[in-house]
């Protein structure tokens, strides 16, 4: 028999269709499917991936898996990392090193770890799966009606529901739809290189061994440069990203392509040897362009009935680990207020709190994630001779050039509670004192 305990609510049910089955669209998936309304996933690609290799997932994330019990299936296919180093190009100096495992589970009463993405999405769709959400694959999504919510796909189906949620990423056409114009991603001006290693060929290294035992994130930073490499549970691996400047009128590389080890090598030539040695060990590298996408003005059509989530609402520069976490963020607030709503002329005010209560976080997410670049790429010479005695001669204050480090930003990102957050906003709503929305003093009135 199934297992519907997950289904607390009393209040009505209603059908949501998300468009996007990455990690974006399956967190909103179970975000309110747990709390009983009706779920589909509408996911373009013929079968169910997650591209690439490591992902951190920081408290703000783990604490909203903990409170949907899954936390413990994560975990079993993740490291905790122990602490994160930040190093320089020249000669893997350790600038700062940032305590991680026990004091973020200490200080934020949840985990900060490193997971192969393909594990934390496999883990997605198996409680997807034992929630009886509908994942229907090859399911290419052409067109949205938003006043009468419905989808059509590219091979002639519709789907209709009472609420559309667009989460299909950063080249998002769910955005482009809901704007009415096509927002261009752009080349931001660097590129990735993704390099597989083997945690055990690492650890035969003497002088590479403190790389991956115990296991702990390291970041090095260089003219126009960065790398990070974190050993993940999955196939004994060490995930190494390295990110370099170059010349922005080349042409956009969407999505990894495999490329020789060579051009990673040219890249990062002028880094000290300890660097060489890890490069020499790859087993294969891929690249591609990172894009820079300029913010949505707005998440939400002004019918109510659809809103955007994730990457497509508000993809950011990677180097704060943020742009996953923040979109299980969405996923918690969404399915926090799905779980207050008695009627269905308040599905247009919940979408209305989910887009006032999350723009303005990410927007600042964005931009701290885009200066943090800035910080890590200085050329040799007085700004970065200064960066570099902050971090070795300073205690962490507001603004310091470690962003894990930093105590204001930190307790930011990490202490922030999604589903408290979407509580309160809910308080308020209930008040009457929610900006833009109808309140609840005429629900019955306004429709039969
Ligand atoms: C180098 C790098 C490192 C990062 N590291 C971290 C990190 O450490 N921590 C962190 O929190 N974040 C990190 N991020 C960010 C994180 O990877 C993204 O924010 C997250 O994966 C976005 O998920 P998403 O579901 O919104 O988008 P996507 O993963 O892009 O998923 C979109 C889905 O929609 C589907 N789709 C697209 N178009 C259609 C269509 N027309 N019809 C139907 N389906 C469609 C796609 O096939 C895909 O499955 C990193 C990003 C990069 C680039």
């Amino acid at each position: 028999m199934a297992d519907h305990s997950w289904s607390t609510s009393a209040n009505p049910t209603y059908r949501v269709l998300i468009i996007g089955c990455g990690l974006a669209g399956l967190a909103a998936a179970i975000g309110i499917r747990r709390v009983g309304h009706e779920v589909t996933i509408l996911e373009k690609a013929a079968e169910l991936q997650e591209l690439g290799a490591g992902i951190n997932v920081s408290p703000n994330g783990t604490l909203i898996f903990r409170e949907w019990g899954i936390l413990d299936a994560i975990k079993d296919k993740a490291n905790i990392p122990y602490a994160a180093s930040m190093r320089s190009y020249k000669d893997s100096f350790q600038l700062f090193s940032q305590p991680l495992g026990r004091q973020m589970e200490e200080l934020y009463s949840a985990p900060y770890l490193v997971i192969h993405r393909a594990d934390l999405h496999s883990v997605l769709v198996q409680e997807a799966d034992r929630l009886e959400i509908a994942i229907h694959l090859d399911s290419h999504f052409t067109r949205i009606n938003f006043s009468d919510p419905s989808v059509e796909l590219s091979n002639g189906k519709t789907y209709d529901a009472d609420i559309i949620l667009g989460a299909d990423g950063e080249r998002s056409a769910c955005r482009d739809a809901l704007l009415g114009y096509n927002i261009p991603s752009q080349d931001s001006g660097d590129h990735v290189f993704r390099i597989t290693v083997k945690a055990s060929d690492v650890a035969q290294h003497k002088d590479l061994m403190e790389l991956v035992q115990p296991p702990c994130v390291n970041l090095w930073v260089g003219p126009g440069a960065n790398a990070i490499t974190y050993a993940l549970k999955r196939d004994g691996l060490l995930n190494v990203v390295l990110t370099c400047a170059h010349d922005i009128s080349k042409t956009i590389q969407h999505g990894p392509r495999r490329v020789e080890i060579h051009e990673a090598r040219e890249a990062f030539g002028k880094w000290d040897d300890k660097f060489q040695t890890l490069l020499s060990l790859a087993q294969g590298c891929t690249k591609w362009t990172l894009l820079q996408t300029p913010e949505a003005l707005y998440w939400t059509h002004p019918d109510g009935k659809f809103a955007l989530l994730g990457d497509s609402a508000h993809a950011m520069l990677p180097y704060l680990g943020q742009g996953a976490a923040v979109a299980f963020e969405d996923a918690a607030v969404l399915g926090t207020l799905f779980s207050k709503v008695q009627h269905k002329s308040q599905l247009p005010d919940i979408l209305s709190i989910y887009e006032r209560l999350r723009k303005p976080r990410t927007t600042a997410l964005r931009s701290r994630s885009q200066a943090m670049r800035d910080v890590y790429a200085f050329d040799d010479g007085p700004l970065q001779q200064e960066r570099d005695r902050q971090l070795q001669h300073h205690a962490p204050f507001d603004g310091f050039p470690n962003f894990l480090a930093d105590p204001v930003l930190q307790k930011s990102m990490f202490s922030y509670n999604a589903i408290d957050e979407a509580e309160k906003a809910w308080d308020t709503y209930l008040r009457g004192e929610w900006p833009s929305t109808r309140g609840m003093w005429n629900v019955v009135s306004r429709e039969a």
